[in-house]
């Protein structure tokens, strides 16, 4: 019998391959099928961006004069539909993984000591232990952080109603993406981030988010020192100075969450240590997904979950993690895919007009289109897209980059018109350009 301890993006996926290929597998889940991605993470943020995106859309087009009317947010009706949708995810994920031939055991908080599963002091016999066990949440150590009225991305359904002013805490994606939710969903809303925002982004992005996060107070270069109050908040210390606010968000990172682990190798983040087959320094013990370290994404986690099951299968495959594509979704989606320290000349113009961007086009924010070519073969190195569903685009162009495609070999292709993505436009320009050349 094989183990799989974590029923998140990579334990399922490990799983179910395995079952498919007929070894005989259980799955040790402490929650709920579908791990952070489906509960506390991804879709937990697309369900309140709809919202978020759909109050901002009827705000501009009521400026722009074409619709009447106000609409408002019914927060504690979001969350609990929310809910209800997370829970029919996980009993779809459930029906799935049941049927592939996986038994799904829950409520089981399981260890792995030396190599071998415990369970409530129990030892469980298996030929293979695959370890998905994710990452929590990472909350600073500053006074007042537990304090009522704080929260993060696991407990925030636990808000009662909407503060009048929150304070996020974080530079990266989901600080971001948060501040965005809850400014449009009327929220005062003062962000602290210890760097710059979104450092991620490049430079010509950033100029967007700020439009996305216009009524956002932005502090940057402000690490948060306290949250204050007696039993509840009612402020923080940023970068030396007090804020007051009634509820803080952390999102400040992610930590492995590896401590049922004891006997494998690990860093000092907690994150275990695996080789390119997904293998720990014990033998017959491998790990996946987030447990293992960054990046945190849940493409990363499925693709790991694979290549963990590969291994045990005997047909091992590497996992390469040199150009993850990502998309930030704010107003609109920002998709980098990053180029892996390989030179090009870059190229860049506005998105264009189509479904979602062309009431936009009356203020200028279509997005933009960027995309970095090596001037010699014409290969596309990577590239940075914001528009409206760009998240799609970079799946496959992100794809496509990985397998080394260059902008003659794109150039014939024929796009759907219309669509509010201009790389069409740009793969054609770049190539003429550099023939040019
Ligand atoms: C706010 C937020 C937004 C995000 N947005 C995105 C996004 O837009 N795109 C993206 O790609 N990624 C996003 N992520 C990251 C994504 O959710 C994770 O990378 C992904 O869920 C990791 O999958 P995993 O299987 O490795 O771990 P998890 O999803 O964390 O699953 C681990 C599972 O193991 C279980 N478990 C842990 N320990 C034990 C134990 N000892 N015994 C039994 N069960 C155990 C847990 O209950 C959990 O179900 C987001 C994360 C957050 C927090």
């Amino acid at each position: 019998m094989i183990i799989v301890i974590g029923g998140g993006p990579a334990g399922r996926m490990a799983a179910v391959r395995l079952a498919s290929a007929g070894k005989d597998v259980t799955l040790l889940e402490r929650r709920a099928l579908g791990g952070q991605c489906v509960h506390d993470g991804c879709m937990l943020v697309c369900g309140l961006n709809d919202v978020a995106r759909s109050i901002r859309n009827t705000e501009f087009l009521r400026g722009c004069g074409v619709i009447e009317g106000s609409v408002g947010v019914r927060y504690p009706e979001v969350m609990r539909r929310l809910e209800e949708v997370q829970a029919r995810l996980s009993q779809i994920l459930e029906r799935e993984t049941v049927e592939a031939g996986v038994k799904v055991e829950y409520g089981v908080t399981a260890e792995v000591r030396d190599g071998r599963v415990v369970v409530d002091g129990v030892v469980r016999e298996a030929e293979a232990v695959v370890v998905a066990c994710g990452a929590e949440m990472f909350v600073p150590d500053v006074p007042g952080a537990g304090l009522r009225g704080t929260y993060t991305a696991r407990t925030i359904r636990s808000m009662p109603a909407l503060p009048k002013r929150m304070a996020i805490v974080g530079g990266g994606i989901s600080a971001a993406e948060f501040a965005y939710i809850f400014s449009a969903f009327g929220v005062e809303v003062l962000l602290f981030a210890r760097h710059e925002l979104l450092s991620v982004l490049p430079e010509r992005m950033q100029k967007a988010v700020r439009r996305d996060l216009s009524s956002v107070a932005v502090y940057e270069h402000h690490a948060l020192e306290a949250v204050l109050g007696e039993d509840a908040v009612c402020g923080v210390v940023a970068g030396g100075e007090r804020f007051a606010c009634d509820a803080v968000l952390f999102a400040t990172g992610m930590r492995p969450s590896s401590p049922h682990v004891s006997g494998v190798l690990k860093r000092e983040d907690g994150s275990i240590v695996v080789n390119e087959r997904m293998e720990t320094s014990v033998p017959g013990v491998y790990a996946c997904g987030d447990v293992t370290g960054a990046p945190y994404f849940t493409p990363v986690s499925r693709l790991q979950g694979f290549a963990a099951a590969d291994a045990i299968l005997g047909s091992p495959r590497t996992v390469d993690l040199s150009r993850v594509p990502f998309t930030v979704v704010l107003g609109l989606d920002y998709t980098v895919c990053p180029c892996a320290g390989e030179e090009g000349v870059t190229f860049s113009s506005p998105n264009i007009a189509g479904p979602g961007s062309v009431w936009h086009v009356s203020d200028g924010s279509v997005g933009t289109m960027e995309l970095t070519v090596a001037p010699e073969s014409g290969k596309v190195v990577g590239f940075a897209s914001s528009g409206p569903g760009t998240g799609v685009v970079g799946t496959y162009l992100g794809y496509l980059v990985r397998r080394g495609v260059t902008v003659h070999e794109f150039s014939p292709m024929l796009e759907v018109h219309p669509i509010s993505d201009g790389l069409y436009s740009m793969i054609r320009f770049a190539e003429g350009h550099l023939r040019k050349e």
